[in-house]
């Protein structure tokens, strides 16, 4: 072996910390996407309007009318680990999407990053790009927050070789949008292309005064389909101290391909092994194995009893009871079914 010279240990410089966080937290255009829109939600927002123009490549800007940065707060907005959505010693306790402050510094380590805001105050803005902030400036701007984020990967030349095609990068897009409508269907939310001819979705925010029941089915029809609407389950049982509600399509109203189950933790849209193990289980007396079920569960527990900083990108969850879980989505949607006269040959365990 080669005999090297003692190596030196440097501390790396906090461009290059968020260059590789940016590796985690922003794998293509639409995680940029579902980190701004997140934070407009954990914002306050009502209205969330995401505008992108080649894929999100060349640009992605998400204004909303949510509580706004303050001048002041705009450069720590952009540091490491600084977040105004948990007091840093209970990590156990969340009730944001956000929690890790790593976002907007990630997303200025990549792209050339712009946010504007005003909270009670007058307007500013700030500029980030690879990874050097300018001052902060007046700008103006009636309530709320823009964030734009131009020339994604332009410092990445590497990751921007690995993006697809403008076309796959726009569904992704649209895949996050609406499964954060899903989630929250009192926020309306536009998602326009403006390189594409203006192509635009709109899912209307629901009536303020109306129940959550009836503002998620309206949500889910808007997302999901008249023919979903028509054909789904509303489900609201608990177990434990989990609760789970949503709607089950009929077994009549089912896929080729596992491709329309959404699952949510605690409003987070989650992508878990378990879940969607469960979710097949229950329909597993009652669909031929080619065919998969669609739904929108939901499930609602206190946050000290699911885990969700488990990757940055925070899709994966782990509950510290899994097996509940697991028995109350099984029985629960059996349940439904059955009533809805799809009942089960064999009763399985769950
Ligand atoms: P996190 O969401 O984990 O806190 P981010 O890097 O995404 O980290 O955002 C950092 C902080 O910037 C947030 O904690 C919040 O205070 C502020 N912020 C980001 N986006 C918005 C927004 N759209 N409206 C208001 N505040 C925002
Ligand atoms: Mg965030």
């Amino acid at each position: 072996p080669q005999i090297q010279a003692r190596p030196l240990i440097r501390q790396l410089d906090e461009a290059a910390i968020n260059r590789i966080a940016a590796g985690e937290v922003v794998e293509r255009p639409a995680s940029a996407v579902k980190e701004l829109v997140e934070n407009a939600i954990d914002a306050g927002a009502t209205r969330i309007e995401v505008a992108i123009a080649d894929g999100g490549k060349t640009l992605i800007r998400v204004t909303d009318d949510g509580c706004g940065i303050a001048a002041e707060d705009l450069p720590l907005a952009l540091s490491r680990h600084a977040t105004s959505k948990i007091d840093g010693s209970d990590l156990l306790n969340i009730h944001s999407f956000g929690f890790r402050g790593e976002a907007l510094p990630s997303l200025g380590a990549v792209g050339r990053l712009t946010i504007t805001s005003r909270t009670e105050g007058d307007a500013a803005e700030i500029t980030v790009a690879g990874g050097a902030m300018s001052a902060v400036k007046p700008a103006a701007l009636s309530k709320g927050t823009v964030v734009e984020l131009r020339d994604l990967f332009y410092a990445t030349p590497a990751r921007l070789k690995f993006l697809r095609t403008d076309r796959a990068e726009n569904q992704a897009i649209t895949d996050v949008v609406k499964r954060l409508a899903m989630a929250e269907p009192f926020i309306g939310f536009t998602l326009v292309d403006v390189s594409g001819g203006d192509r635009r979705v709109t899912f209307r925010a629901g009536a303020e005064t109306g129940d959550m029941f009836d503002a998620l089915h309206g949500r889910l029809r808007a997302v999901l389909g008249k023919e979903f609407a028509e054909n789904a389950l509303p489900i609201d049982t608990e177990r434990d101290e989990f609760h789970l509600t949503g709607y089950a399509a009929l077994p009549t109203y089912s896929r080729g391909a596992a491709v329309a189950q959404f699952l949510f933790v605690n409003g987070r849209p989650v992508r878990d092994k378990m879940l969607l193990g469960a979710l097949r289980a229950a329909y597993m007396d009652v669909l031929s194995r080619d065919r998969h079920p669609v739904a929108a569960l939901f499930i609602d527990c206190d946050p000290t009893l699911v885990d969700v900083n488990v990757h940055p990108a925070k899709s994966e969850v782990r509950f510290r009871d899994p097996g509940t879980v697991r028995g109350l989505i099984v029985s629960g949607l059996r349940h439904a079914l059955a009533e809805a006269g799809h009942r089960a040959s064999t009763t399985v365990a769950t």
